[in-house]
């Protein structure tokens, strides 16, 4: 059976089938989210083949205890809302619609995401106990693009404004121009906390700013990097490489950075105004001078500068800042439920794809919450009762650690392993 979600790359893939009459059931999942322009797309395709495309619905009883009990919205609320929604509207009826088959036929194409790159074109999916099938993996977008217009297939118009993949409306954007296709995706295959990524991708389409995203992945691969190794297997030094090279790539003369001086030892010795030469590095006996609050802001031919205007401010500064401006933040930023290794420092990381779990790990489920975010292999969650920005200003009225220290594992490799890692360019 093929699932088809009437986007470019399934449209081709039922043109095939249906033009060929071959003996493969068609379904597709209405999530009750789709856009208009989708179901256009299913009218227009059932017209031109006559041939039907199942279509999958949600549980009734479940949509409605959903939205009677949370609300039509409820996705934009937390991540375990937006898993739940998920499930109630796509994970479940795929997993009917699977049921009793024994081969899933799929339009994904290696180069929409990271993960996909290695993929074989046949493979077990041991979730769905099904054979799956991606006969068009290797496709480029441009060959989608050709195969569509040459055998005149219907297609949604959402993708000549922009949109890449085509799922539910409120949680599907387009792409801008220059930016990588894979931005408009709610989903980033480094090692990012996911309501870290969900969090940037709705700040800029709410301000309606260009996001220019990089991906260490593809850093790794271009430069042939060997990838963190280990239990814990961080790309935190590897994010130097594609800074660096973003940096040269759009002439940067200047990038701006929220560390303080009192996170880590290495970042005390920074200026705010901190000079880093024509390879990027850092060389903190050669600072230049900052009197009180003049700042050199010269910047010599080649080198650029890290500046960091909050470098003199407290953890708690900030987050009284936050709380005075009411300025919306990830959710992982507040209490929460987690399922965590407990590591033989004390120290709490989330259990997630990347790290190695064995027999001998304790996993605990804890209240948790996050003080920094970065790499998710690396950082520590904190118990905590905080749910509220009030909450956070008390507790850390009473922490005597500070978030990097409490809460970053690379950072404790040893005294000098922030400072190490500035000196090749790392912010
Ligand atoms: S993509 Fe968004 S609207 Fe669609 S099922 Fe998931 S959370 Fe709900």
């Amino acid at each position: 059976m093929f699932s088809t979600s009437l986007g470019y790359e399934d449209q081709v893939i039922s043109h095939f089938i249906f033009s060929n009459k071959l003996p493969i059931e068609v379904f597709t999942l209405d999530t009750g989210r789709l856009f208009n322009e989708t179901y256009s797309v299913l009218n227009s395709t059932l017209e031109r083949y006559k041939t039907p495309i199942k279509v999958l619905y949600p549980q009734t009883e479940a949509i409605e205890k959903l939205v009677s009990e949370k609300g039509p919205i409820s996705f934009y609320e937390s991540l375990e809302n937006r898993k739940e929604c998920c499930y109630i509207r796509k994970v479940e009826p795929l997993k009917r619609a699977l049921k009793g088959n024994s081969i899933w036929i799929t339009g994904i194409r290696a180069e929409q995401s990271d993960n996909r790159q290695d993929m074989p074109s046949v493979e077990w999916d041991e979730a769905n106990q099904i054979v799956k099938f991606h006969p068009i993996l290797n496709w480029s977008l441009d060959e989608v693009k050709a195969y569509i217009f040459k055998h005149n297939i219907p297609y949604n118009p959402l993708h000549d404004k922009g949109f890449v993949s085509i799922g539910c409306a409120p949680c599907t954007r387009a792409v801008k121009e220059g930016e990588d296709f894979r931005a408009g995706r709610n989903v980033d295959t480094g090692h990012n906390f996911e309501e870290a990524i969900s969090y940037r991708d709705n700040l800029a389409k709410q301000l309606d700013e260009k996001l220019i995203v990089r991906y260490v992945t593809d850093t790794i691969k271009a430069k042939k990097l060997q990838d963190g190794k280990g239990k814990f297997p961080s790309r935190n030094g590897l994010q130097t490489y594609t800074l660096l090279d973003v940096i040269e790539e759009f002439e940067f003369d200047a990038c701006i950075g929220g560390a303080r001086r009192d996170e880590e030892k290495a970042r005390a010795k920074e200026r705010i105004f901190s000079v880093r030469d024509e390879f990027g590095q850092w060389d903190p006996k050669m600072q230049r001078p900052e009197l009180w609050n003049i700042y050199n802001g010269k910047v010599n031919k080649g080198e650029n500068v890290r500046v960091f205007p909050i470098s003199n401010w407290t953890e708690l500064d900030v987050w009284n800042y936050i709380k005075r401006e009411k300025i919306e933040l990830p959710s992982i930023y507040f209490t929460h439920e987690r399922e965590c290794i407990l590591t033989e420092n004390g120290q709490l990381v989330n259990t997630n794809e990347f790290v190695t779990i064995e027999e001998k790990d304790v996993i605990v489920k804890k209240k948790v919450r996050y003080r920094t975010v970065g790499d998710m292999t690396c950082t520590a969650a904190v118990e905590s009762e905080a749910y509220t920005v009030d909450d956070i200003i008390a507790e850390l009225k009473e922490a005597k650690i500070s978030e990097r220290g409490a809460t970053r594992m690379d950072d404790r490799v040893s005294e000098a392993a922030m400072e190490d890692r500035k000196k090749g360019g790392y912010f």
